[in-house]
């Protein structure tokens, strides 16, 4: 490795002894942009490299708010503005109890590549809170968003930093946050935050985005190596949101989706997923998979014991982890291999370990990167940006074709930069490749900021 990237990856790690996630992004980009950084001898002069990977602003804060009991609870709240180099900050909040500032550095860091990807004009954040939506009633819920914008507010704006969803943010939980903020600020901004719904400023289509946009992708890699989804065997994890219009969509491709899991287990329905089903136990009752059973007792359930995801260990042609970070490991992906896959596509942001995607890519497995693979979420909710700028809504299906070419167009920007770099077929490196040379290149245009 280039000794300059070599550096930058020690004084990362010194600097942020605790954020393994973090770290593990950084090492993840750094190692396949290493031919790139070998070509440009200027980037040590200009600190490129520990630029891209030094946040431009962190901030944390208290969230306080009260439950149902009376009780009041102290939550800790989290932005991190990444990159604004191309556009303003733009990405998820996150509502999980597992958050932190590591995981928040991380997705904040993979942000900046996956819009830079896009084409369209938008840097790299995250942000969310430690806060546990899971059993909070709806006023509980409510209260906590407004609690969360009352710091949030004065940190965003259309033109600085564009919040949207991620796991435990939704539609309900961006519509409090919406409506705090309009109270806040007086003044109807829409283009403030995305994944609205569409009667008060939302894209049509954002909901499906980040789900038919990884099948989009796919269909593109399968296809430039002469392979088709239709009537492959699909094994999917999660039933959030990624995952559900993951399996809609594949379902529409011909393929066949056999597995979906939540945080307790996985099912496995060998005569195909019934997604009605699914929709009506996650995103009406907001209940566990294993409801499925109730009315499918064919089917079987899988709990989870400890690390291992039962998902992982179905044979299936096309695999897509679509719940979260590092669900899918080195011991899955040899389970994957000897029972015969073809491909694997991250919906979820990182979910394969490092040693599970080189032990992939060793076998020649074609991986789809997340930075890539889910961009389409983002891409959509650049879409809904426009759209509240021009203050003009688009149909559902206009949002679709749209989003499925810039996901041909994505596609097409991983295999060339992969094949110019001579690592063709990797993917993964194609796209961190791609976006690095773009970003790398308004750095150096814009000067030492
Ligand atoms: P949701 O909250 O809608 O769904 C998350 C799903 O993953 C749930 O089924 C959840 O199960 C499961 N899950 C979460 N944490 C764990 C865990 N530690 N172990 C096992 N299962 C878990 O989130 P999304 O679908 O929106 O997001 C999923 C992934 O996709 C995340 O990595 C996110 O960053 C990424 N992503 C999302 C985008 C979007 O547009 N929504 C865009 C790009 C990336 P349970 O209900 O039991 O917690």
């Amino acid at each position: 490795m280039n000794e300059y990237t070599k550096a930058v990856i020690d004084s990362t790690t010194e600097k942020n002894p605790a954020e393994t996630e973090y770290l593990q992004a950084v090492r993840e980009v750094l190692t396949t942009i290493d031919p790139v950084v070998e070509k440009h001898k200027e980037f040590k002069k200009l600190a490129i490299l520990e630029r891209m990977v030094e946040p431009e602003r962190t901030i944390m804060f208290r969230v306080p708010w009260v439950n149902d009991e009376g009780q009041t609870i102290v939550n800790r709240g989290f932005r991190v503005q990444f990159s604004s180099l191309i556009g303003p900050y733009k990405g998820g909040l996150r509502f999980h109890p597992s958050v932190n500032l590591s995981i928040m550095k991380f997705l904040g860091f993979e942000q900046i590549f996956k819009n830079a990807l896009t084409g369209l004009p938008i840097g790299g954040a995250k942000g969310g809170s430690n806060f546990n939506p899971k059993g909070k009633s709806d006023a509980e819920i409510m209260r906590f968003c407004q609690s969360f914008m009352t710091e949030l507010y004065r940190h965003i704006g259309h033109d600085v930093d564009v919040p949207a969803g991620d796991i435990g943010v939704g539609g309900r939980e961006i519509g409090y946050l919406f409506g705090q903020y309009r109270r806040i600020r007086d003044a109807y901004e829409g283009g403030v935050l995305t994944g609205k719904d569409p009667i008060y400023g939302g894209s049509l289509a954002r909901t499906e985005a980040t789900g038919y946009g990884l099948l989009f992708f796919m269909r593109e890699m399968l296809a430039a190596n002469n392979i088709s989804i239709k009537d492959k065997t699909v094994t999917i994890s999660g039933a959030g949101n990624v995952a559900i219009y993951a399996c809609e969509k594949a379902q529409a491709m011909g393929a066949k989706v056999v597995t979906m899991s939540d945080s307790n287990g996985c099912i496995y329905d060998e005569n195909g997923i019934d997604l009605a089903l699914v929709k009506e136990i996650k995103e009406v009752k907001r209940g566990r998979i294993k409801e499925y059973l109730d009315k499918h007792p064919e089917a079987k359930y899988i709990e989870k014991s400890g690390s291992a995801n039962p998902a992982w260990t179905t044979k299936t042609d096309i695999a897509l982890p679509c719940a979260t970070q590092n669900e899918l490991n080195l011991e899955d992906a040899k389970t994957l291999v000897k029972n015969g896959v073809l491909a694997v596509g991250e919906g979820a942001n990182m979910p394969c370990t490092e040693e599970a995607t080189i032990y992939l890519l060793e076998h020649k497995i074609l991986v789809a990167p997340a930075k890539a693979a889910n961009a389409g979420g983002v891409a959509t909710s650049a879409i809904e940006m426009t759209q509240n700028s021009i203050r003009y809504y688009y149909t559902f299906d206009e949002v679709v074709e749209k989003l499925d070419k810039i996901m041909t167009n994505i596609f097409k920007s991983c295999k060339d930069a992969s094949e110019k770099y001579g690592v063709a077929g990797n993917y993964v490196a194609g796209a961190n490749i791609a976006a690095f040379e773009k970003l790398a290149k308004a750095m150096e245009a814009q000067g030492v900021v």
